[in-house]
């Protein structure tokens, strides 16, 4: 090949020198605490199924139910043929168990994310994050066409001080409610506090809050106590805790009445099937309605976390053990392979993380819970965690 197509052979191959190349395994199962995955049975600390909602029966039947009435394909975009009763349905839930006025539904959370910000957001305008966003709030930023400005991580001071010297035009502060890597918690009430002294608009990201978080799973903003005016923009994903597909923005009536008017990424895609709101309504419902998947996962994190601070094995300390995420941070992508493939020679799936995904150095494997999970399953996790980690050399 003689055109610039064929450059990308030698970045590859520098790539696989280098414990960065990526690579997909194939999964045979559903998923849940064990998989099958490249053939193989593996205890599956890799998902964002926290609730283990993707494959609960009740979640399961009510998708092939509305598939069996209502077909596959939702066949066009909202604004044509393709909103369904049910998404209006799923957004009367959602704006009701969040606890604002309005909710509108988008096809994933990178989407949201962009549309969102692309909408409200130009030329003239001031955009603040937190630098350990994720990516699709910082692509949204960088496309939205506003002076995109990262503070330090939680450092509320640095962002007050980012605040005085470069807030212009419509000022917002974005963060996730819960970090996806790291699992801590974003300073959600001091950030509110930051937003209105300086005319800012603050939004929440709430990937991984959303179901996990609050009396009644209704994620960080129900955690940190903020209602719709301290906290007007509220995004979550209906992929990960509620166990289906999608995304949601939740604030006032003209928020999503704007988004629904001119936000590209909500008008030009053609919307969820129909039969993924009915299996996320019936998500929603054993959300709500069954607090003990939240309790399990809270008692299986205080297990781990003893038990990590009694093995040796580094966690970073903090509110992480709120949250299903616990990083095993061990710098060098080439010891983070190795701390992964050792769990995977004893059946267990912690898939290793790598920059850019995170900063270079903090290479880590990043374990994730679910209710589906047992104490005996953390404890084997433990006991792996800990000979691996003696092996690579990375017990504290
Ligand atoms: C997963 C994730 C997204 C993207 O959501 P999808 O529905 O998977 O596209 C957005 N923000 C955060 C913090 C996430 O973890």
């Amino acid at each position: 090949m003689d055109n610039w197509l064929g450059q990308l052979a030698p970045k590859l191959q520098q790539a696989q020198t280098t414990d960065a190349y990526r690579r997909r395994r194939e999964l045979n199962s559903a998923q849940g605490p064990w998989v099958s995955i490249d053939g193989r049975r593996m205890l599956n600390f890799s998902s964002n199924d926290y609730l283990a909602l993707a494959n609960h029966p009740e979640v399961v039947e009510a998708f092939t139910d509305a598939a069996g009435r209502y077909g596959v394909g939702s066949g066009a975009s909202h604004l044509v043929v393709g909103h369904h009763g049910l998404h209006h349905q799923l957004e009367c839930a959602l704006a009701d168990y969040t606890g604002r006025e309005r909710a509108l539904v988008f096809s994933s959370g990178y989407m949201a994310n962009l549309g969102l910000l692309q909408t409200l957001l130009g030329k003239g305008d001031s955009l603040f994050q937190d630098k350990l966003n994720h990516a699709s709030l910082i692509d949204g930023g960088l496309s939205c066409g506003a002076k995109q400005l990262r503070y330090r991580h939680r450092d509320i001071e640095h962002l007050e001080s980012l605040l005085q010297k470069h807030a212009q035009g419509r000022a917002m502060l974005v963060t996730d409610g819960v970090f996806s890597m790291d699992g801590d918690l974003a300073p959600l009430t001091q950030l509110a506090t930051l937003a209105e002294r300086y005319n800012a608009v603050l939004m929440v990201d709430d990937a991984h809050g959303f179901g996990v978080l609050g009396e009644t799973g209704a994620g960080s903003a129900q955690y940190a106590n903020l209602n719709q005016q301290q906290l007007p923009i509220l995004m979550g994903t209906l992929g990960k805790a509620l166990g289906v597909a999608g995304a949601f923005v939740a604030g006032s009536n003209d928020l999503v009445e704007t988004l629904i008017q001119s936000a590209r990424n909500y008008t030009y895609t053609t919307a969820l099937p129909a039969a993924c709101s009915a299996a996320t309504l019936a998500a929603l419902h054993i959300s709500r309605s069954e607090p003990q998947r939240r309790e399990n996962l809270k008692s299986l994190l205080r297990q781990f976390h003893s038990g990590c601070q009694s093995r040796g094995i580094p966690l970073p300390s903090g509110e992480a053990s709120l949250t299903p995420i616990v990083p095993i941070i061990v710098g060098s992508n080439q010891r983070a392979m190795a701390l992964s493939n050792y769990l995977g020679q004893h059946d267990m799936l912690a898939v290793a993380i790598r920059p850019p995904t995170v900063p270079v150095g903090s290479a880590r494997l990043r374990i994730s819970f679910s209710a589906g999970h047992s104490a005996a399953d953390v404890t084997s996790l433990l006991d792996v965690l800990e000979s691996g980690c003696k092996e690579i050399g990375a017990l504290v």
